[in-house]
């Protein structure tokens, strides 16, 4: 049976009575080329073992399965179960789990099923839960690289410096824990039932440590939202709810042009060596009243 060949696929669910679910961003795959690049490009060996979030009816799975020692697949439509078992019945190095990937202890299922072999993460994920997902995977600190599917214009946003349009506060989130570059893109038309939207592949591999110190992590994330989140206004107006209290508009003012930015500079302009450089100078006024 071939898992991207649509008829196959129509044929298969329509005998196990399963119809797509939307609210699940059940969006399968129906080019082969796609799943293949991924296993191939994820960095998983015989001697390294995968974790999958999502398999649907398994077709990224099985590439994981013939490249990978072990293979875990954490699944949330229990619909899917007896359809992964006929799918999947030639993997025998192969767990499925049934769960929610925003639930699971991830860093516990790559212990019980791995042990201490090296581990990379793949998923086409759904689109809902992309960036909590994403976080997840990067929360639980055990995975080697990271791949996944995402919406393309999301996967801009991972991967966007400073001054770029897709420049985000979750640009610099991926930047403070990852190294992130888009493998390459999806359209449309290789899924079934096919999104609004096109896709890319991303890859995330995890720093040991942020690329520059920040000596207050959760300040450091306050501002870099508290900048995003009032995109339009100047940064001395965006970080006013944050530092508006201790140091007045004035305050805040002279701490953007001590670090050598413009009075009126929008946080956008603003790169993670220089959010690092006001946490730094905010923390010791902050501190000092
Ligand atoms: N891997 C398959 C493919 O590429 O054809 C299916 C990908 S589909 C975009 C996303 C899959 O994630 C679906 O099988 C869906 O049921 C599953 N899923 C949705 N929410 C989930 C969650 N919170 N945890 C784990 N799996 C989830």
């Amino acid at each position: 049976m071939d898992l991207c060949n649509i008829d196959d696929i129509r044929s298969v669910l329509g005998r196990h009575g399963f119809h797509f679910s939307k609210s699940l961003g059940q969006n399968f795959l129906t080019a082969a080329w796609v799943p293949e690049q991924i296993a191939d490009s994820c960095g998983v060996d015989k001697d390294s073992c995968a974790l999958e979030i999502g398999p649907g009816m398994g077709c990224l799975t099985q590439q994981l399965s013939r490249r990978a020692g072990r293979v875990c697949a954490i699944e949330l439509d229990r619909k899917l179960f007896p359809v992964l078992r006929e799918t999947l019945a030639d993997c025998d190095n192969l767990t499925l789990v049934q769960g929610d990937v925003l639930q699971c202890d991830l860093a516990g299922i790559c212990q019980e099923h791995f042990g201490d072999a090296p581990v990379y993460a793949c998923a086409n994920l759904p689109y809902y839960i992309t960036t909590p997902a994403i976080s997840a995977l990067l929360d639980a600190n055990v995975f080697r690289a990271i791949t996944v599917m995402v919406q393309k214009e999301v996967a801009e946003r991972i991967c966007a410096a400073a001054g770029d349009p897709a420049y985000s506060a979750f640009s610099i989130y991926i930047d403070y824990h990852a190294k992130a570059e888009i493998l390459f893109d999806v359209p449309r038309d290789c899924f079934i039932p096919q999104p609004k939207v096109d896709s890319a592949v991303v890859k995330l591999t995890p720093r040991s440590g942020p690329p520059v110190p920040v000596c207050n992590e959760r300040l450091f994330f306050s501002l870099v939202k508290a900048a995003f989140g009032q995109r339009r206004k100047t940064l001395a107006n965006a970080l006013s709810p944050v530092l508006g209290g201790t140091l007045g508009k004035a305050g805040i003012v002279q701490l953007i042009t001590d670090c050598g930015f413009d009075a009126r500079v929008r946080g956008e302009k603003l790169s993670l060596a220089d959010f690092a450089k006001l946490t730094e100078l905010a923390q010791a006024r902050t501190s000092e009243g």
